[in-house]
């Protein structure tokens, strides 16, 4: 794969500007992450560096569609990549802040049955620059309608932990040159424990997501395959761990799956997980989106707020999340980049 505008960081842009006055790195940089500019619209750079830079690093997304949601708070990029594979991005706008959502892998290898992307299954890692563009052509968009970006999930397609070396390179840009505070980004994981101990030991104290959706490794077999391999307990003795070094809040991601993991025995367990942790985890409650793969429909909302009571009453914390975008396919887990999802109203 050829080498792309945002996969160097700045001491490699350093060697490739060598030739040139030191303060033109400075110009350059400001340019592509202050004023989030095209290298040909930094024209404080000589036109003849500009040409140089724009043929030999080429931008790594191209445009295939922009869907906004009927409220307009929620726009869906869907890319395509060198060599044809495709993936999106969610820019979610909230009144006091913007969240980009972010791909790390061109389909998803984990399979998860209830995920459009894991339905359908892994293509390739991302690179460190189609990471870092997405943020860069999404917080181009916000600042177009006057806004500017503030957080960062890594919850769009892919498992970010199993890409962790280029999404780490990627989170450091971003919090470095994009200028965000690395509490604002976080990283979500279906579970692999190694990658969360890689990541305890990394630098920045960014936040730690975890796909839980189960609480018992019977039901988590079946709805997370891969808690074959990491188990609910070795999961959460990665997560302490986590707590302990970085000392940020762990949260569990629960897909409410209607009569799968939506029971009061369900939240009874979820609780007593969640307090196994210090500071207990917060659960984000999101009912279960509908994917082409998979036909169990989502708790209904009333139930997921008593799924919620109940685990607040047990100490446990928990968020209802808003669903974004569901109109246009953007919620959570319905990312599958071009195989659409044909469901009819009543399914919705
Ligand atoms: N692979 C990482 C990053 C994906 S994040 C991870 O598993 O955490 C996407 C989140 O949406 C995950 O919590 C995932 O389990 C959840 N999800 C997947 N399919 C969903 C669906 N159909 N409805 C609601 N949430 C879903």
């Amino acid at each position: 794969m050829s080498t792309t505008l945002y996969d160097l960081d700045r001491v490699a842009f350093g060697s490739l500007l060598d030739s040139e006055p030191r303060y033109r790195l400075d110009q350059l940089w400001d340019g592509l992450y202050a004023q989030l500019a095209d290298p040909a619209d930094i024209t404080n750079l000589p036109k003849s560096l500009r040409g140089r830079l724009a043929a030999e690093l080429p931008t790594a997304l191209t445009k295939v569609t922009e869907s906004v949601s009927d409220k307009g708070d929620t726009i869906k990029f869907l890319w395509e990549l060198d060599g044809g594979s495709r993936v999106e991005t969610v820019l979610m706008l909230y009144p006091d802040r913007a969240t980009v959502c972010v791909s790390s892998q061109a389909g998803c290898a984990m399979a998860c049955g209830f995920c459009a992307t894991g339905q359908a299954g892994f293509t390739r890692h991302l690179t460190v620059g189609e990471i870092v563009e997405q943020v860069v052509r999404a917080a181009q968009r916000a600042r177009d309608t006057g806004r500017r970006v503030s957080n960062i999930v890594f919850m769009g397609m892919g498992e970010p932990m199993a890409n962790l070396d280029r999404v780490w390179a990627a989170t450091e840009r971003i919090h470095g040159d994009i200028g965000l505070s690395a509490r604002h980004i976080t990283i979500s994981t279906v579970g692999l424990v190694p990658g969360i101990r890689a990541l305890r030991d990394l630098p920045l104290p960014v936040n730690l997501a975890v796909s839980l959706h189960a609480a018992n490794d019977t039901l988590r077999n079946e709805l997370v395959p891969i808690n074959k391999r990491y188990p609910i307990d070795d999961l959460l003795d990665a997560c302490a761990d986590y707590l302990d070094v970085k000392n940020r809040r762990v949260s569990f991601e629960w897909a409410m799956i209607d009569g799968v993991n939506d029971r009061r025995s369900d939240a009874d367990e979820l609780a007593e997980l969640c307090r196994k942790l210090r500071p207990s985890a917060h659960v984000n409650l999101i009912p279960l989106n509908p994917t082409p793969g998979y036909p169990t429909r989502g708790t209904p909302l009333k139930r997921v707020y008593e799924f919620r009571d109940r685990l607040e009453e047990l100490g446990a914390n928990a968020t209802v999340r808003q669903n974004r975008g569901t109109d246009i396919d953007a919620a959570c887990g319905q990312l599958a980049a071009g195989q659409p999802v044909t469901l009819s109203p009543k399914e919705r």
